[in-house]
């Protein structure tokens, strides 16, 4: 089989940012997929489920609550390596066209206090494995990046 896109990227030289990770025309419509990572792959230390999860619900919740944004999000989700997110939009769009979107999300999880929406046995499969201390304190380092970012970290390196 064919090695896909996404691994198709030199991650020793893949540095924390905002990437576009690839566009598929679906139906008369281009899917976007952003690649948010959060680590340096292979060199830093990676997230751990726990703030993943509570990440993967904060950031669902703000994504789909957004005003301008929230019709054109299909997906917020975790990467299986644990270093970053995908984030898929309808519509054919940059990095720098989601700074905002993306920045404006992981100020809400830094700064998020109190219940985890979606934490309850009723609406989650594992609803008990959730660190939010953890979730602010990347959304903490995450927004540090993004308040700086330039274009080494919101273009894939090659
Ligand atoms: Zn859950």
């Amino acid at each position: 089989m064919e090695k896909i896109a996404s691994f198709q990227i030199d991650h020793n030289l893949l540095q924390p940012g905002l990437y576009v990770s690839r566009k598929d025309p679906v139906g008369g419509e281009i899917v976007t997929t952003f690649d948010l990572r959060l680590t340096s792959p292979n060199d830093e230390p990676v997230m751990n489920t726990a703030e993943i999860h509570a990440i993967e619900h904060l950031a669902a919740t703000y994504l789909r609550n957004e005003p301008q944004w929230k019709s054109q999000v299909l997906y917020f989700g975790p990467m299986g390596c644990r270093t970053g997110f995908y984030l898929l939009l309808s519509g054919d769009y940059t990095s720098r066209d989601v700074l905002g979107l993306v920045t404006e999300c992981f100020r809400f999880i830094r700064d998020y206090r109190g219940d985890i929406p979606g934490a309850s046995a009723k609406d989650c499969g594992n609803y008990l494995d959730m660190n939010l201390k953890m979730a602010n304190y990347w959304g903490r380092r995450y927004v540090c990046l993004l308040e700086n970012i330039d274009d080494t970290r919101l273009n894939y390196p090659g």
